[in-house]
């Protein structure tokens, strides 16, 4: 069974007057059937307003299809007696890190989520403890939130969705507002929570150099997928990205403009590893 499976989803945003008439329509995602299996790591990208959180907020109940269908872990997210086992299934991490931590001290937020859905005391402070080990945040347990980096909230409020044992979570651009280092931070704990926990991620971000680690990669514009693939697959493809108004890593930016000046080299390269092994093998 797939972990996520969604099938002609059409989302509408629709705007009316004080006399509820209609006055406009914004289809935010136009017709969107994709699946991700138990254990991906699924980047998606697109330009700001090509229905990114839109698509998102489908998979975590937060929207309801307009037309179309969302399965998470076999549930169909618009039935009512679904919702809190959706929501348990699929965890969703933000962007703004300020807007996501509510507890005073670092444990207490963690454990917040699990208190809420009613799990025991004892397991509680397990799962806290789990959680915040997971993503490399435990010696900080006794911290107030508001003393910590953008890159350490961010993981705080990701051990608080870890701590209510998501099959998937989502990130939605939650490494948009912090620097450098906090974003590879980040990354670093959601890679571990893939490949130790084989938690299924589905990152939405707008650096590439993220999304080189990923299964899959969809592309969006305008409501639709346009690109699916291998991070190699979309990457090859460096004009269309372009023509996407996606920046491309820089290596692989470079590789292209040297295959295009006569050099023999792969396409989608995204590593300088795999550049310098490609212009050795010339030698
Ligand atoms: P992204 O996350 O890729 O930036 P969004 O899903 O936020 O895209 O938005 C997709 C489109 O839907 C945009 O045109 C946006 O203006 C519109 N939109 C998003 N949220 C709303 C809303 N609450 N009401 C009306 N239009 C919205
Ligand atoms: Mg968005």
């Amino acid at each position: 069974m797939e972990m996520i499976k969604i099938k002609n989803l059409i989302h509408e945003y629709i705007r009316r007057d004080e006399e509820e008439n209609v006055v406009d329509i914004k289809r935010a995602v136009d017709d969107i059937s994709i699946d991700v299996k138990p254990g991906e790591f699924v980047a998606i990208l697109g330009h700001n307003g090509s229905g990114k959180s839109t698509l998102a907020k489908h998979i975590n109940a937060l929207l309801y299809p307009g037309e179309g269908t969302v399965w998470v872990n076999g549930m169909d997210t618009s039935a009512e007696e679904n919702l809190w086992k959706v929501r348990e299934s699929a965890g969703m991490v933000f962007q703004n890190p300020d807007n996501q931590i509510i507890g005073s001290v670092v444990e207490e937020d963690v454990g917040f989520g699990p208190e809420n859905m009613g799990v025991p005391t004892e397991e509680i402070w397990q799962r806290v403890e789990e959680s915040l080990k997971a993503v490399g945040m435990w010696q900080y347990r006794k911290k107030s939130p508001n003393r910590l980096s953008g890159g350490q909230k961010q993981r705080v409020a990701i051990a608080g969705v870890v701590a209510m044992h998501p099959k998937c979570i989502i990130l939605d651009e939650a490494t948009a507002m912090l620097d450098p280092s906090g974003r590879k931070e980040v990354l670093r704990a959601v890679r571990a929570l893939n490949m130790v926990e084989e938690v299924t991620i589905i990152h939405i971000t707008h650096y590439m150099e993220e999304v080189i680690y990923a299964d899959k990669v969809f592309v969006m514009d305008q409501g639709k997928v346009v690109m699916e693939g291998t991070p190699k697959e979309i990457f090859s493809q460096v004009e269309k990205l372009q023509k996407l108004r996606l920046d491309v890593p820089q290596v692989t930016l470079l590789a292209h403009e040297l295959k295009k000046a006569g050099v023999p080299i792969e396409d989608g390269i995204l590593t300088i590893d795999e550049l310098m092994e490609q212009l050795d093998k010339r030698k």
